[in-house]
């Protein structure tokens, strides 16, 4: 059978930033893929910023890394998770790598002597980029968010790309602009007025929207429906009420129950195949939890927490909060995060005692120095009070200055990051890394993305894995040092996953007989956390918590 032409998804955001894009794409994706569609995802973010590894989690929240160590934003994560696929580099731009690329070709005379323009040639690039994606993921669908909202100057340019390539093919691109209806309290009702400026805002860049998700903390009703239909020239079926919801997982069941697949692939002229039942009852199942759970799992999460800018705290952590959510309805528990803030641990002792309350401790990724004393009395506390602690890159890291300080009695123990004078620097910068950061060449640069680790028999992160070597994404500049590896392990300290040269540890981890679950990865294994497939090393976490007060 020949394959019909690629299908193309333009979702945009109306009246304001956060309107929940990059989860309406995905869940659009996921409905998709329950038809039997093979669909990938592209995030287009404005921003100048060649990825977004350079920029600080309070300005952007988290930093997705993919398993090409490609640093995006945190939306890639959403995709990776609701359509269970792995994404590379060609799945996300921005505004600064599209015409970082457009330079380079223009340096290498590609354009053959002639005047490069903003418009066509920077829409061309994205354009080619849009559909290289679908060609790699042989896909039947690319969902392609566009960042930023209608009406700004940064993502003008992303429209115009879309623009052209509906004119170039209209049967094969539509448009979808998921919009705010306010309900202004003074006011009590419900009001379509920017949505309409939203609508013709696009119209003005050539677009014309052939579905409106109608964001708003309430359901539209029927005489918004028919006032939105009329001003902003959809039709009033292919306005999709969409209300706040308490799990992001009941989006594609609510989409769904607004028959919005049927009606995407009648838009497109896809040839709508059945939705998949079996695999729609799993997702069915698996979003029921986020409202069962009638037992719950307490975890605290230390970090240095503090005013966020744009963002909210969660959005920093967010996959590890997913990770965790996952391994916990599979458990048939509710997770209830606390965010403590580490310098808190810092001068004052008797706090840490609170930690007692929590089934279980992390201190997940970071940088610098501030906080650190703090985590290290926490760490130490979890440790001697035998409460499952689990740490994540930095936390890692730290679990192992810890145990340098009080267990080796290296007191002055640290790592480079936070005191280059130490002389047990446990923690060192990577020997790659040296020549990096001396050309101050920051961007792009540190160990990332995925690598091997090979597991040792006999410990928990064997038996959880159940499996001997793994594949697990990074993004860090510093490690273990080797020469105290030795030091460490005759102290009890177990080195459970080293890469397959044995000179990097990837895990390090406490015998059981020790300790319930004291363990902390090199790696991020929160990037690898599915909702129907739960990452092992946070379900033997969330297990240990679980079995704590037994
Ligand atoms: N700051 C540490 C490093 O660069 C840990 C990084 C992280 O937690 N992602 O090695």
């Amino acid at each position: 059978m020949q394959k019909k032409e690629t299908k193309y998804i333009f979702v945009v955001g109306g009246v304001i930033s956060g309107v929940g894009k990059g989860i309406t794409s995905s869940s659009l994706g996921l409905i998709l893929k329950n038809r039997g569609l093979k669909v990938t995802s592209i995030k287009i973010d404005p921003y100048i910023n060649v990825d977004a590894g350079t920029m600080n989690p309070i300005e952007h929240g988290e930093v997705f890394v993919l398993k090409d160590g490609n640093e995006t934003d945190q939306d890639m994560g959403n995709y990776e998770r609701f359509l269970e696929i792995n994404l590379t580099r060609i799945n996300y731009m921005t505004t600064g790598l599209v015409y970082k690329s457009v330079i380079e070709k223009e340096r290498n005379l590609e354009y053959k002597g002639k005047c490069v323009q903003v418009v066509p040639h920077i829409p061309l690039e994205v354009i080619r980029r849009i559909k290289e994606a679908g060609k790699n993921a042989d896909a039947d669908v690319v969902m392609i968010e566009i960042g930023g909202t209608v009406g700004e100057y940064e993502n003008i340019l992303f429209l115009e790309a879309a623009r052209m390539m509906k004119l170039e093919a209209p049967k094969d691109v539509a448009f979808i602009i998921v919009s705010y209806l306010p309900t202004p309290q003074n006011v009590g009702e419900m009001k379509t007025k920017p949505t309409q400026h939203a609508v013709r805002t696009l119209n003005a860049s050539g677009i014309q929207p052939d579905i409106l998700i109608a964001r708003a903390n309430v359901g539209l009703d029927k005489l918004r429906k028919e006032k939105i239909a009329l001003f902003c020239n959809i039709l009033a079926d292919r306005i999709i009420s969409a209300p706040d919801v308490s799990s992001i997982y009941d989006i594609p069941i609510n989409f769904e129950k607004e028959k919005l697949s049927e009606k995407i692939c009648d838009i497109l002229d896809i040839d709508s195949k059945k939705v998949d039942m079996k695999a729609w009852k799993k997702w069915e199942a698996f979003a029921k939890h986020a409202h069962n759970g009638k037992e719950v799992v307490k975890i605290a999460m230390i970090g240095k927490y503090f005013e966020t800018g744009d963002f909210v705290l969660s959005d920093s952590y967010l996959s590890v909060i997913e990770a965790i959510k996952y391994s916990s309805y599979a458990q048939n528990r509710k997770p209830i995060l606390t965010w403590l803030n580490s310098s808190d641990f810092e001068k004052n002792p008797a706090k840490l005692k609170e930690l007692k309350k929590y089934d279980g401790i992390i201190v997940p990724g970071g940088f610098g120095s501030r906080g650190v004393e703090g985590n290290l009395n926490a760490i130490k506390f979890a440790r001697e009070n035998k409460i499952p602690y689990f740490g994540l890159c930095y936390g890692m890291q730290m679990m192992v200055i810890e145990y340098a300080r009080n267990v080796l009695g290296l007191k002055d123990a640290n790592t480079k990051e936070v005191n280059p004078n130490s002389k047990n620097l446990v923690i060192d910068i990577m020997e790659s890394q040296k020549e990096i950061l001396k050309n101050n060449s920051y961007g792009g640069s540190m160990r990332l993305g995925e690598y091997k680790a090979i597991l040792r028999d006999g410990t928990i992160a064997k038996s959880a894995y159940e499996t001997k070597e793994v594949l697990e994404r990074h993004r860090h500049r510093y490690e273990v040092n080797p020469a105290f590896v030795a030091d460490l392990e005759a102290k009890g300290l177990v080195f459970s996953g080293r890469s397959p040269d044995g000179h990097l540890m990837e895990i390090a981890e406490l015998p059981k007989n020790k300790h319930p679950f004291f363990l902390g990865t090199q790696f991020h294994p929160e990037f690898l956390a599915r909702p129907l497939d739960p990452h092992p090393l946070f379900t033997a976490f969330i297990k240990a918590c679980i079995n704590k007060n037994k």
